[in-house]
């Protein structure tokens, strides 16, 4: 399976956190940002730099800058969970949407909005929280593809075996780093032990 699950022990304490079904939407979206701080180490990890020089208060020395325009496109609604962090980290992003509902019946996800700039070369981070049966993402990919990404990272909270599959199927290109990698899915497709639905949790929706 082709995954990076982020090791560090404060992600391991935020996912911790976000399990808990004691967790108050307050706290659930602090926790939410925190790990996604993390999960963005990872995600930017390979970003190419530019060199330039700076000059500090003694010197002239090497310095560097992003060298590629940095675009987010998470996957509403609960993606959005995850913007804040990215925002803060990456002040330039550019931000795209991608709304998409699961058919409660099948399971199979159900466009209801799209608005995305223009991706060539730019790197792509979609932000999908809970990678389930991986529908919701390909999908997703599938669009910012054509809209020209090339570069794609998807950056997830938790995921089930079934949706690393999936997306390795679909999208062998495509980078996925994770918080947690979890058992697998309940009947009705939620992930176990998993943390719940993440759009109610962050948004008191319940
Ligand atoms: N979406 C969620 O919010 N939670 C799951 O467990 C699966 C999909």
């Amino acid at each position: 399976m082709n995954i990076t699950v982020v090791q560090h022990p404060l992600a391991k304490h935020y996912l911790s956190i976000l399990r808990d079904s004691d967790t108050q939407p307050e706290s659930f979206r602090a926790a939410t940002r925190r790990l996604c701080y993390l999960l963005l180490m990872e995600a930017t990890a390979d970003i190419p730099l530019s060199d330039t020089t700076v000059t500090t208060p003694l010197a002239e020395t090497a310095g560097f800058n992003l060298d590629r325009q940095m675009v987010a496109v998470p996957v509403l609604r609960a993606g959005l969970g995850l913007l804040d962090a990215v925002t803060d980290l990456l002040p330039d992003v550019t931000v795209g949407f991608a709304g998409v509902q699961r058919d409660e019946e099948t399971a199979l996800p159900q466009e209801y909005y799209y608005k995305i700039p223009d991706l060539s070369d730019s790197w792509v981070l979609v932000l999908e929280p809970m990678l389930a049966t991986g529908g919701s993402l390909s999908w997703a990919i599938d669009k910012v593809k054509g809209s020209g990404a090339k570069d794609i990272t998807a950056i997830c909270v938790v995921a089930a075996p079934e949706g690393v599959k999936r997306i390795n199927d679909d999208h062998p290109d495509v980078k996925i780093v994770a918080g947690g990698l979890d058992e697998g899915l309940s009947p009705d497709f939620y992930i176990v032990p998993g943390l719940g639905d993440m759009g109610d949790r962050l948004f008191g929706t319940f």
